[in-house]
């Protein structure tokens, strides 16, 4: 099983492959892989991604058949089935690398940020306890200093769901907190452009606890 890092730079040039409209050839000759891969798999990255269908993992980061274990569901959420998802792959494939794979205007973050400021109570259950996984994140955000518009809001709300997520994940079982403490699995956050079609990896992944400060909210108002 390739490393962590080398696993982050291959999702990086195939992202950066999707950007440029030069994908590999991988989709085509799934023939052949197809028949390599049926009686064993060994996906070196595993992407826990939101369902939106403008983010196909395998296609903004330009993998094939084989190569990614992908969880999706509305929201990159972490509840007990995502974590025992990962649990699966990293324990039974040794695969090294996990990312949490968000993206901008995510939905399920804009339903949040909507319940929150405009309860209305009509919610369904289901999608309710979708919310509920998403609300501490973004909450303290509420408290945005004056000058955040709408716009800034949501942006930051995106990127500090995405950052609970890992640090969930990473402190969500003891599994895998033994691996990562045997440094045999990175978790990293990532957060995909649906305007540019760009993936920023989040090198540097603070905790998400407390109220953030936001000095670039101005900035990102202009
Ligand atoms: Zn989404």
């Amino acid at each position: 099983m390739i490393s962590a890092s080398q696993a982050l730079r291959r999702l990086r040039e195939g992202n950066h492959r999707f950007v440029s409209d030069a994908p590999s050839r991988k989709a085509v000759t799934a023939r052949v892989r197809r028949s390599e891969l049926a009686a064993a798999q060994e996906p070196f990255a595993i992407i826990l991604g939101c369902s939106d269908s403008r983010v196909p993992a395998e296609i903004v980061l330009d993998q094939g058949i084989g190569d990614l274990f992908v969880i999706r569901v509305a929201g990159n959420i972490v509840a007990p089935s995502q974590v025992g998802s990962v649990e699966f792959a990293a324990e039974r494939f040794g695969t090294r690398l996990v990312v949490v794979l968000g993206h901008s205007r995510c939905g399920a973050v804009v339903a949040t940020l909507e319940a929150l400021q405009q309860p209305t109570g009509t919610t369904s259950r289901n999608l309710q306890s979708i919310v509920e996984r998403i609300r501490p994140s973004v909450e303290p955000l509420l408290a945005a200093p004056p000058g955040c518009g709408p716009d800034a809001l949501l942006e930051h709300a995106v990127r500090a769901h995405i950052r609970a997520s890992v640090s969930q994940l990473r402190h969500g079982s003891k599994i895998l907190e033994e691996l990562i403490q045997e440094e045999s699995l990175l978790i990293v956050g990532a957060e995909y452009s649906l305007e540019t079609g760009f993936v920023d990896f989040f090198d540097d992944v603070p905790e998400a606890n407390g109220t953030p400060d936001f000095p670039e909210c101005s900035k990102a108002m202009e």
